[in-house]
């Protein structure tokens, strides 16, 4: 893409685009298109579940056919169109047709054919001081360049300083890299995009393929350039998930490609992740392997919804414990501890009347204070508060649902105090 270019800034609100193809790179675009308010519409035969949950929601028009001649013309002229059909026939009669509407048009399949190019682009954090800032880089047709250099310098703004040789230093460890490709093992947080390391953002930016799970910051899968495979590997509705050796499997299989390989998880990598075993399966294998830890939920959650696991005066201590199992292994874990320590309870909500039969029968209190923290970190945080005593009725009555932190104690009461501490 030597062409020259003309780099400019569009207000795409309510304005028609059109997207063909329905895979997870048109699925990418279709993102950023409704971020900027555009008025998107798909046209293809089929469509990955990203792009069918955006229709059920209204967020989008599908139209479940091929590409017409046409199309960009009616119901009325589209002010853009981004084609990504994976196929170059389809995406030339496209760009044909948009060349003779006057309509720009981005092709995935060959940035050299298109008339127009989508920068790799960051925004300024909230509340940060690069709020209301975009920034927006092209590399010559070298889209995951562009996007190491965008996320390099956004970090740098966050943090106040610009590390230029640090950008340098990403872009040589690619090109060197050695023979086998490396697997990093990173936490991405409980969920909001900002909540991740700098030092797992830029892993990020740099990967090849990354290996995502459901909970932690998927919004940050929309920023990866075109050429990055995602791999998504955590259940949604109507998915099951990928078992855990398929998912070791994988991990040896690209990193042996000599990929950079990023295993995106939610909170941190070794709290109740199964980070632990992902690491052991590679080093095994001869896999360099790396961590960035992360923000666990058993934390970051409660503190969320304005709740310390730690609070002077009423207890020092906290365990963190998986109710997957069933109520067994809280008890265990509550046996041992303290008798004023703070619960924490991952994956609770399915077992949660039977661990709370059980910790009531074990002697804690039925006017123990507990909360139970749905979806912490998004715009969906929802915290309700109850007893030992009355969990399990009030979390039907609310119809609580998983990802879910359950906490237990006395420090649930500060959050009478202070309520949401979420900046959102
Ligand atoms: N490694 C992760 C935990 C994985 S177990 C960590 O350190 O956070 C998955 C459980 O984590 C979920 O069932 C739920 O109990 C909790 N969880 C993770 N993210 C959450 C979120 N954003 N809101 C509420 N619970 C969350």
């Amino acid at each position: 893409m030597s062409q020259p270019s003309y780099p400019l800034t569009l207000d795409l609100t309510g304005r028609r685009v059109v997207v063909v193809g329905g895979g997870p790179v048109a699925a990418r675009r279709v993102a950023g298109l409704l971020d900027a308010g555009a008025s998107a519409e798909v046209i293809a035969p089929f469509i990955c579940e990203d792009l069918a949950a955006r229709v059920d929601h209204g967020e989008i028009r599908w139209y479940d056919r091929d590409y017409l001649a046409g199309d960009l013309l009616e119901p009325e002229p589209a002010w853009l169109v981004h084609t990504a059909t994976g196929s170059p026939q389809v995406d030339a009669q496209v760009a044909r047709e948009a060349q003779a509407a006057r309509i720009w048009c981005i092709r995935a399949d060959d940035a050299g054919a298109s008339s127009a190019w989508t920068p790799a682009v960051a925004r300024g954090t909230e509340g940060t001081p690069a709020d209301g800032l975009t920034v927006a880089v092209t590399a010559g047709g070298d889209p995951r360049r562009a996007s190491a250099v965008r996320d390099a310098v956004l970090a740098a703004l966050d943090s106040g300083t610009l590390p230029v040789r640090r950008v340098r230093a990403v872009g040589s460890a690619q090109s060197t890299h050695p023979p086998l490709g490396r697997v990093a093992l990173v936490g991405g947080g409980p969920g909001a995009d900002d909540l991740i390391t700098v030092r797992g953002r830029a892993l990020l930016a740099a990967a090849d393929v990354v290996v995502a799970d459901r909970l932690g910051p998927r919004g940050l899968l929309a920023t990866l350039a075109a050429d990055v495979e995602v791999v998504d590997v955590g259940k949604t509705p109507g998915n099951h998930p990928v078992a855990q050796d398929r998912i070791n499997e994988l991990l040896v299989h690209h990193a042996r490609l000599g990929r950079n390989v990023v295993r995106l998880k939610g909170g941190d990598p070794f709290v109740l992740g199964r980070g632990g075993e992902e690491a052991l399966h590679c080093v095994e294998r001869g896999i360099a392997v790396e961590v960035v830890p992360g923000v666990t939920s058993a934390v970051s959650v409660p503190a969320a919804a304005g709740i310390p696991v730690t609070h002077r005066g009423i207890t020092a201590s906290f365990v963190v414990a998986s109710a997957h199992e069933g109520a067994d292994s809280v008890l265990r874990a509550a046996a041992d501890a303290a008798p004023d320590a703070t619960l924490v309870l991952l994956m609770g909500v399915t077992a949660l009347a039977d661990t709370a039969v059980a910790l009531l029968a074990a002697g804690r209190a039925a006017d123990t204070p507990v909360a139970l923290i749905e979806r912490g970190w998004t715009p969906e945080q929802r915290t309700t508060t109850t007893t030992l005593e009355r969990a399990a009725a009030d979390a039907t009555a609310a119809g609580v649902r998983a990802p879910a932190v359950v906490v237990v104690g006395e420090v649930v009461s500060v959050r009478n105090r202070l309520g949401d501490l979420t900046a959102r």
